[in-house]
């Protein structure tokens, strides 16, 4: 493939009508600098005419410079029966001021007589006389044509049509979208394989992700000759979602080897990837293709043995690659040379060290108190540190205290007092929150800040409490309580605690993730690097 491939990313438009997806006006600004810093050649930041968050976007956004992107607008084509330069929607689309604007319009007669209700011959005067205009004053224009793939079964000529009225008018791209996005890839491969492509301006494709195809259709397209593709970071979009950029680009930059922008900085992916979730305050898709923290996860001890002997065996692509990384999952499964890898971070053991039995036989006794550590990687490397000798609390705990309390019909209150010895001194931090583990929680950071700062930068994003033994209800069943933590950029972790006591286990939880971010990345007390 000669041409390099434009990569268009419409998070900020299309991903923002997905469900429980919505990022504030900095928010944007950060993510239109990360995709820029990936190489993504075109950043469709919305529709300026939609409401006044979205026009105060670009006049921000113009303040802004990017090393490699160029900002798009996205609006619809000129309305019936009045030309483009007094249309509302192409005024808009101009006083965004990006070099680039995104056009969409009709290609599907039945959207045409029902929706717009419209002659399908108005339906091209539209499309030509909007691509031209916006041409004329100087935009690089991509034309989305909506629906296109159901216009194209229904009536391939009007279809072909449309096409051909594109690209008299001048765009610069023809984006054959699926906006039902119901086509399936053979379907997609057929169609590209029918149009006159070497008579029309370079093709582009935007899928959608309703019957899980959407990645698939994008890189068909790519092969069978289409020179631009749209998508999304973590494949968020209406209903299932657009065509996901975490599963093409590092398909396209790994697998494809097409050429395209993003594929030197490909690496950067995967922290791409979380860094919109913690933006979008969603929990990270951890099955996520590439990106996702299973990724590169291997549970069985046997799967750890072969991937000592070479990584291609177990591995479809090497996770350094897109910025992620391997991990092996601790179970009772667990062989030595699972331990053997976990402590490789750490020097040189090998299969008789006596730190690989050691570990073996604290595995064995926590599990069988009811710890799991699958999904708690980080109270993990606790137990790892304290058995090397290389672990140093954070802080030692005198005692806490948590009362609890409800009025009426108002909601409860738990108050609490916590007791920490810290560097010799003994400190104390008191908290109110709307239940035992915010309390808790809170009272240790009030505690620790003036100790640590770091603690400011770090947050508890997810709670989850499992009743274990649960044919022994009451007060003998344990629970076991996972704590997530994010420093809100590169790293998230996981600790357990189990305890009969449920503000027990997870006052245990609290502690291990503390201890882990200051033990991993905390140099001296009071400062934590900001690199890895
Ligand atoms: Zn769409």
């Amino acid at each position: 493939m000669a041409h390099t491939i434009c990569v268009l990313d419409t998070t900020l438009r299309d991903g923002m009508q997905g469900i429980e997806v919505s990022f504030s006006l900095s928010d944007k600004i950060q993510i239109a600098h990360e995709l820029d810093e990936l190489g993504i050649d075109i950043i469709e930041g919305g529709f300026p005419l939609s409401n006044e968050k979205e026009a105060a976007f670009f006049r921000e956004i113009k303040k802004e410079t990017f090393r490699h992107a160029a900002l798009a607008s996205f609006g619809s084509t000129r309305k019936p029966g009045r030309p483009a330069r007094e249309d509302a929607h192409i005024k808009a689309l101009l006083d965004a001021e990006t070099p680039v604007v995104v056009v969409v319009g009709k290609t599907w007669k039945a959207h045409i007589e029902k929706v717009l209700k419209t002659t399908a011959q108005e339906n091209l005067d539209m499309i030509f006389d909007s691509v031209g205009y916006l041409k004329s004053e100087g935009r690089r224009v991509v034309f989305d044509l909506e629906h296109f793939f159901d216009g194209y079964k229904d009536d391939p000529a009007y279809a072909l049509e449309v096409l051909k009225t594109g690209t008299r008018a001048g765009a610069d791209y023809l984006v054959l979208c699926d906006t039902n996005g119901g086509v399936l890839p053979m379907e997609v491969s057929q169609v590209l394989r029918q149009l006159p492509q070497t008579e029309l301006s370079p093709l582009g494709v935007h899928f959608h992700n309703d019957t899980g195809s959407g990645a698939a259709n994008s890189l068909i397209a790519l092969a069978e000759g289409a020179r631009h593709v749209q998508g999304t970071i973590n494949g968020w979009g209406e209903r299932c979602g657009n065509a996901n950029l975490c599963v093409i680009l590092p398909t396209i930059a790994l697998k494809l080897k097409y050429p395209c922008g993003a594929n030197q900085h490909i690496a950067k992916i995967t922290s791409l990837s979380r860094f919109v979730f913690e933006k979008a305050n969603i929990i990270p898709d951890k099955r996520q293709p590439y990106v996702g923290e299973a990724a590169f996860s291997h549970k069985a001890g046997q799967h750890a043995d072969v991937l000592a002997k070479a990584d291609y065996l177990m591995e479809h692509t090497d996770s350094r690659l897109v910025g992620n990384e391997r991990r092996i999952l601790l179970s009772e499964l667990a062989g030595k040379s699972t331990i053997l890898d976990r402590l490789s971070g750490y020097g040189d053991f090998d299969k008789d060290s006596p730190q690989v039995e050691t570990l073996i036989k604290t595995l064995k006794t926590q599990e069988a108190k009811g710890y799991e550590y699958e999904a708690a990687e980080a109270s993990f490397d606790i137990l790892i540190r304290k058995a090397l000798g290389i672990f140093t609390p954070l802080a030692e705990l005198g005692n806490y205290h948590l009362e609890s309390f409800k009025t009426g019909d108002a909601p409860s209150k738990t108050v609490g007092r916590i007791f920490l010895r810290v560097h010799g001194k003994e400190v104390m931090g008191a908290a109110v929150g709307s239940g035992p583990v915010e309390t808790l929680d809170r009272a240790l950071r009030s505690a620790l800040v003036p100790f640590f700062p770091f603690i400011t930068s770090i947050a508890l994003t997810d709670y989850k409490v499992r009743v274990l033994n649960a044919e022994t209800t009451g007060a003998g069943a344990k629970v076991r309580v996972f704590v997530s933590f994010t420093d809100h950029r590169q790293h998230t972790w996981d600790t357990v605690g189990v305890s009969e006591n449920i503000e027990e286990a997870s006052w245990e939880a609290l502690v291990d993730s503390l201890d882990y971010y200051f033990n991993t990345f905390g140099k001296e007390p009071g400062e934590v690097s900001s690199e890895q």
